[in-house]
């Protein structure tokens, strides 16, 4: 990245000018809703390719609507700042995006009426999150996801990451490298910030939309991509945590996740304890289609240059 900078309040701006008061409204009551897209350099062709970059936006003005926070873009248009962002930022390399949505009023009181959105969206250069490469270490949690008829899972609202924040940081002081929650149902729910699959018998389950979870854009796109790319079967289904410790494979996806495989939950050994086939078959695809070698996918993708 050449130089840092944000939008905020209208305008591309040095990273330094983009402050907000102590006094904001959504700092106090964590009712801001954000996003987290990732662009990829493809360095054979010297283009920064923004990933799914409309589907993120849209999932951001639909969840902003649900909290009451109407913005004057559409989703095109967000799209268009983010490039003109990068571009100005002079990025190429792999780069994280961080929109959010946030109420600037300087005003007590947590409700969603009678205030005014805004958006802001900055860049955070980003390697990989997780280890997508040899896989992870993960811990069922203590923690109980947040059920959606409470702070609802669904809309990525600021608030509702005080829970990730609580199990990932359980699972971190207990020699992991991620937890895993289950909702209230008891069932497994997600991550701390990613979705998970589980493979047993070579068909691969994930928790259905209604389990407490994000409808994960890359949770949709690997479940096109096991089903048309590789033939496999996906149901979506409630997981039991004794299922965890039994299946062959387990992997997490996220946009910043990617696809990472988890090779031991609770201290038990997933499958060989290694990453699986089916994982390794699918994070193939993954990586090629993300920065722009799989023709089919292409147009989840957004040059910027
Ligand atoms: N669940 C949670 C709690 C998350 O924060 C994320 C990351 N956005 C995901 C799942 C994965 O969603 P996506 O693939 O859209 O990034």
């Amino acid at each position: 990245m050449e130089r840092e900078l944000a939008f905020f309040e209208g305008k591309i701006v040095p990273i330094e000018e983009a402050k907000i008061s102590i006094k904001t409204n959504s700092f106090h009551y964590g009712t801001a809703v954000f996003e987290g897209i990732r662009a990829y350099w493809n360095e054979d062709e010297e283009q920064l390719y923004i990933l799914a970059g409309k589907e993120h936006y849209e999932r951001l003005l639909k969840n902003a609507r649900a909290m009451f926070m109407e913005l004057p873009y559409t989703a095109e248009d967000l799209v268009e700042i983010t490039k003109e962002l990068l571009k100005q930022s002079g990025v190429r390399e792999d780069i994280y995006i961080r929109p959010i949505v946030y109420f600037k009023d300087l005003k007590l009181t947590p409700k969603l009426v009678g205030y005014t959105p805004e958006i802001a969206i900055y860049l955070y250069p980003f390697g990989a999150y997780l280890d997508p490469e040899k896989g992870i270490r993960a811990k069922v949690s203590s923690w109980i996801r947040n059920d959606d008829n409470s702070i609802p899972s669904r809309y990525k609202i600021a608030g509702a990451y005080v829970n990730s924040a609580l199990a990932k940081t359980e699972a971190l002081m207990a020699g992991y490298d991620e937890a895993i929650m289950l909702n209230a149902n008891g069932y497994v729910a997600e991550g701390s910030g990613e979705n998970i699959f589980v493979v047993r018998n070579g068909v691969v389950a994930t928790p259905g939309v209604n389990e407490h979870i994000l409808e994960g854009i890359t949770r949709a796109l690997v479940i096109r991509i096991l089903r048309e790319d590789m033939g496999v079967e996906v149901v979506e289904r409630p997981i039991a945590r004794s299922e965890l410790y039994i299946a062959d494979e387990i992997f997490m996806t996220g946009t910043a996740a990617e696809v990472t495989p988890i090779v031991e939950v609770d201290n038990r050994k997933i499958g060989t304890g290694k990453v699986g086939e089916i994982t390794k078959q699918l994070q193939e695809i993954f990586f090629n289609a993300v920065r722009g070698k799989v023709e089919k996918y292409k147009h989840l993708l957004t040059p910027v240059y």
